[in-house]
């Protein structure tokens, strides 16, 4: 039993080693250079390029809008007056994201990372936003 599962662990390491050795050798970066496991990168950027290169080959085949659909997100920013009487006006600029990069520094949970995310701002002195209709 003991060998057994020695075996299995030491067949699915190598399996792994292989995948991975494979792997790396044909995912190029955007300049056409293999991945070097030796060295570490940023991870946002290799996402970035990972989630580019299965749209790419899934372009021409019925499942190209499988990111989209899978592990694509809208983030929307909204701008709102902070004083209905000046601007009752609201704006929205709806984003497709495939990662966000949250705080975790401090948050137990998840929630709270996402929490902090979406935390408003007020815009004020040099960061001052005016809607349209309070320019004219
Ligand atoms: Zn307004």
């Amino acid at each position: 039993m003991l060998l057994q599962v020695l075996c299995c662990l030491t067949l699915s390491a190598c399996v792994c080693a292989v995948l991975q050795e494979g792997f790396c050798k044909s995912f190029k970066d955007w300049e056409g250079i293999s991945i070097n496991p030796a060295i570490q990168d940023d991870a946002a950027v290799f996402y970035t390029r990972l989630i580019d290169k299965i749209n790419e080959e899934l372009a021409p085949t019925p499942h190209k809008l499988a990111v989209k659909q899978t592990l694509t997100g809208v983030l929307s920013q909204q701008l709102i007056g902070t004083d209905p009487r000046v601007c009752a006006h609201s704006k929205s600029s709806p984003e497709e994201f495939h990662s966000l990069q949250l705080d975790v520094k401090n948050k137990a949970t998840l929630t709270a990372s996402l929490q902090a995310f979406i935390q408003g701002e007020v815009l004020s002195g040099g960061n001052a936003y005016k809607c349209s209709s309070q320019t004219q």
